[in-house]
C-alpha cells in the first residue's frame, strides 16, 4: 500500500505555542505542548506538514462576535492578562512582549478551532492542536482562557446555517463555565460537562446552566468514570440530537495532573477519547476535539497517544 498523502483534518501552527521567557517557571504549563503533540504525530503517522491544516490570523470583527470592545482593549494592559494567566510577575512585562508570547498564539488557536468546526463538518471530523479555553467569557478572562474559541467558532457558523444544533462535551476536570455562561440560554446549543464541584473555577451561576451537569468526586478512577460517560453520553446525544459535537478533550483528568483532582490514568484517557469519537460516528454526527487543559510534563504523550490510537484502530480516517 502506498503512503497515504490526503490531508488530514488536523490543524496545526508553529505559533500556537506559548513563548515568553521564562513562563514555565511561574506556571504548571507546558509552553511547548502543542508542538511535541505535532512532531509526534508528524513522525508516528508518517506525515509531512502539507498534510496539516493551518490557521491564519483573526479578524478583530470574529472576536467580537463574542467579546466586548472594552474586554479586547482591556487586553493591552500587562496587569489584565498577568491575572488571566495567573502569572502575577508578568504584569512588569511590556504588553507588547505579551501580545507576542501569549495572546498571539491564542488568537491563532481561536482560528483553528473555527477552521475545526468547518473541517469537522466537511470530514467527518477534525482536531484542533491546541484551543477549548473554556473558561473565557464576554468581559472577562480566567484560568489561561483569554479568548471564548468555542462560541466565537459556533457563532460564526450560525452565521451561515443560523439552524444548526452543537452539542459541546466538556471533559475537562473543570467546569466550562466560559462556554456556558455564553451559551448555556441558547437552546441550539447542548452542554455535557462532567466536572469536580469542589475545583476551580466553583462558579455556581455558571454551572447551572450548562444542561446536563454531572458531578464527579475527587480521586474518581477510571472504571467509575468511563461507566458515567457510558451513560451520560448517548443521552445527551439522543435528547438533543446535535449536527455537530464540540469536544473540549482537556487532559487534566489524567491521575498526576498538578492542577485537576481526578484520577483517570492513560488508559483511562485513550478509553475516553474512544468512546466519544465512536459516539459521534455511530450517530453519524461530525465532531471537532480540542485539547483544553493538560498541565503534566507527559500530557502531550497522552494526547499524542489517543490520536495515534484513534487512528490505528481506524475510528478516524483520512
Ligand atoms: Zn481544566
Amino acid at each position: 500500500m502506498g503512503k497515504n498523502m490526503n490531508k488530514i483534518p488536523i490543524i496545526y501552527s508553529r505559533k500556537y505555542n506559548i513563548s515568553v521567557l521564562c513562563i514555565e517557571y511561574f506556571h504548571s504549563f507546558d509552553t511547548r505542548k502543542y508542538k511535541k503533540i505535532y512532531k509526534y504525530l508528524k513522525k508516528q503517522l508518517n506525515l509531512t506538514k502539507e498534510q496539516f491544516y493551518s490557521p491564519n490570523r483573526i479578524t478583530e470583527e470574529k472576536l467580537l462576535l463574542v467579546h466586548s470592545k472594552e474586554y479586547l482593549k482591556s487586553l493591552t494592559r500587562s496587569s489584565i492578562v498577568s491575572e488571566i494567566a495567573e502569572i502575577p510577575i508578568i504584569k512588569f512585562v511590556p504588553n507588547i512582549i505579551l501580545q507576542q508570547g501569549i495572546l498571539k498564539p491564542m488568537r491563532y488557536a481561536t482560528t483553528g478551532t473555527i477552521m475545526g468546526t468547518e473541517l469537522a463538518l466537511k470530514f467527518g471530523w477534525a482536531i484542533n492542536l491546541s484551543g477549548g479555553y473554556h473558561h473565557a467569557k464576554r468581559d472577562h478572562g480566567e484560568g489561561f482562557c483569554v479568548y471564548a474559541d468555542i462560541p466565537i467558532a459556533i457563532k460564526c457558523i450560525w452565521r451561515k446555517n443560523p439552524e444548526l444544533k452543537i452539542l459541546i462535551i466538556d471533559l475537562d476536570a473543570h467546569q466550562g463555565n466560559g462556554c456556558s455562561a455564553i451559551l448555556g440560554k441558547d437552546e441550539r446549543v447542548a452542554i455535557l460537562d462532567i466536572f469536580d464541584q469542589l475545583a476551580f473555577p466553583r462558579d455556581r451561576f455558571a454551572e447551572n446552566l450548562v444542561s446536563h451537569k454531572v458531578l464527579v468526586k475527587r480521586r474518581i478512577r477510571d472504571k467509575l468514570y468511563l461507566e458515567k460517560l457510558d451513560y451520560w453520553i448517548p443521552k445527551a446525544i439522543n435528547e438533543h440530537k446535535p449536527d455537530l459535537i464540540i469536544y473540549n478533550a482537556g487532559s487534566d483528568i489524567y491521575i498526576d495532573d498538578p492542577l485537576g483532582s481526578l484520577y483517570v490514568s492513560e488508559e483511562g484517557i485513550l478509553a475516553r477519547d474512544e468512546m466519544v469519537f465512536k459516539s459521534a460516528q455511530d450517530n453519524d454526527i461530525p465532531i471537532l476535539m480540542l485539547l483544553s487543559g493538560g498541565y503534566h510534563k507527559r500530557s502531550w504523550s497522552i494526547i499524542g497517544n489517543s490520536i495515534v490510537n484513534l487512528i490505528s484502530k481506524g475510528i478516524l480516517n483520512y
